[in-house]
């Protein structure tokens, strides 16, 4: 329990419209977008809008001994922002202002709570974007993207978020203000701080301002589906478009259990029979450059015995992608609890794992759909289960466990989106070794020595 001297400090520093304490209105934020991880309603959720105000909240939990657990929008899916005791929750949504759109050295300055779409809705207006675009960007903040290293559809051609960061600004578990980065292109002054906070997962510093790279939206872009026989022909199209030195913006992979039921929700017109599509998007500022990767990427898909259809007006490219983004929501409506995972492999072994994840649904009995970015080998088996269902449950844990072996068993990782969190800490070792273990501990203890920043997620400190 938090001591009433606490909350009317905090409610001091930020005002009473700040700080939230009953039940009633906490309950929301024990929760992320991660079905079955360990929670706890938090003491208080506190809404700072300064960095002077994250400092003193900083302080305040430090003399008080408070875990802090800091939250963007909430959709994490590996338990980042989820409190596990009655610490304090502090959500930067109302810490929400772009700061500047600099388009001479093409960057914004944002606040942590900065929606990711919302920042690209403004830097359109001056032909600019911001490429990382993770699946969630109507509500996912620039701090929860930067705090997770989100990627999205465009990450082959693009990058992800930690190739678009320039600087930051963090309050440190020990109070102090740390910026570094800045507006210049190239900075190699001391460690690379940048690397080391992108992708922290809160647990080192809070992200309280960051500039970020922006670029010139590419003039035109050209869409494509592909429907083929057989997994192999759909991984080798894959393998052959880059090996024809193509990079498409996207290129996205649905098995045949995700085609059915896209197809069974949204009426697209998909043949349910293939055993995989392929989605592709070619972009650039040259119109015939466009036209000749479109026009390779159509000669693989052929050489491989795929049928296509090529997006010939707008409208037609947002029917193409409406399957693309029907594949959560439609498989999600099959059973109560969707566990959406995030296992990437090198993109030469995107069969074999999707082999592997088929094989580990039928050996568990249990459903499986999987969708992703072919082009970074990132797949998501999406498992559908029903929480009531204690033996389904049983069986999901196994399969998890796995699904993980075989991304590392195939080079792959933990994580190529999603975070390690609580969700996939277990594993951490199997991946970064015990001197990896032991090197996170020393920087985690060396930066918060009192353990008060987002405690029991990422690092295994208890190893
Ligand atoms: C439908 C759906 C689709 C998704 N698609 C993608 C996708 O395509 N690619 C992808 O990468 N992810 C995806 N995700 C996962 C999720 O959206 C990302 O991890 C995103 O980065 C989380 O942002 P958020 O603002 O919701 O942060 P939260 O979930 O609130 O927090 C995420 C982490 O960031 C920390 N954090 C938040 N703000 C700060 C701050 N200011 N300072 C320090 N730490 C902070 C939290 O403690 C937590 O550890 C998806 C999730 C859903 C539900």
């Amino acid at each position: 329990m938090l001591s009433n001297a606490f909350i009317n400090a905090c409610i001091s520093l930020l005002g009473e419209e700040n700080v939230l304490t009953k039940e009633s209105e906490l309950i929301t934020y024990s929760y992320d977008a991660t079905p079955g991880i360990p929670r706890e309603i938090p003491g208080a959720v506190l809404f700072p809008q300064t960095t002077e105000q994250v400092q003193g909240i900083v302080k305040l939990c430090r003399e008080n001994k408070v875990p802090i657990y800091p939250r963007g929008a909430g959709t994490c899916l590996s338990g980042g922002p989820v409190p596990l005791s009655k610490g304090v929750v502090i959500s930067f949504q109302r810490m929400n202002k772009i700061l500047e759109i600099d388009t001479d050295n093409l960057t914004a300055t944002v606040q942590p709570g900065v929606v990711v779409a919302t920042l690209n809705a403004e830097v359109a207006k001056y032909g600019l974007i911001y490429p990382p675009d993770p699946g969630s960007m109507a509500v996912a903040t620039i701090g929860g993207t930067v705090a997770e290293n989100a990627g999205g559809l465009r990450g082959l051609k693009y990058g992800v978020t930690k190739h678009y960061v320039m600087g930051m600004e963090v309050v440190l578990p020990t109070g102090e203000v740390f910026r570094f980065g800045g507006k210049t292109v190239k900075n190699v002054t001391a460690y690379d701080f940048t690397g080391l906070f992108v992708g922290s997962e809160g647990t080192l510093g809070i992200i309280t301002e960051v500039i970020l790279k922006l670029i010139p939206a590419p003039k035109y872009r050209k869409s494509m589906i592909a429907f083929f026989g057989t997994l192999e022909d759909a991984g080798q199209t894959v393998t052959d478009i880059i090996r024809a030195h193509v990079i498409p913006a996207t290129l996205e992979i649905m098995d045949n259990m995700t085609i059915r039921t896209v197809e069974n929700f949204a009426k697209v017109g998909l043949p349910t029979d293939a055993a995989a599509l392929l989605l592709i998007e070619v972009d650039g500022n040259g119109k015939d450059g466009v036209e000749e990767e479109a026009t390779k990427v159509i000669e693989v898909i052929q050489k491989n015995k795929g049928t296509y259809k090529v997006a010939e007006t707008d409208q037609e490219r947002d029917n193409l992608w409406a399957a693309r983004r029907a594949a959560l929501p439609a498989l999600a409506q099959i059973k109560p609890a969707t566990v959406l995972e995030d296992a990437t492999v090198p993109r030469t072994k995107i069969v074999d794992m999707l082999r592997a994840i088929q094989e580990i649904a039928k050996k568990y009995n249990l459903t499986i759909g999987t969708f992703g970015h072919a082009g970074d080998g990132n797949l998501h088996p999406t498992i559908l289960v029903d929480p009531m269902d204690k033996d389904e449950m049983a069986r999901l844990d196994k399969a998890i466990d796995e699904i993980f072996e075989a991304a590392l068993k195939l080079g792959g990782t933990l994580s190529g989106e999603h975070g390690i969190g609580i969700a996939k800490k277990k594993y951490l070792k199997n991946e970064i070794g015990s001197s990896g273990i032991e090197v996170m501990k020393r920087l985690k203890k060396a930066l918060d020595p009192d353990n008060i920043l987002n405690p029991g997620k990422l690092v295994p400190m208890e190893d």
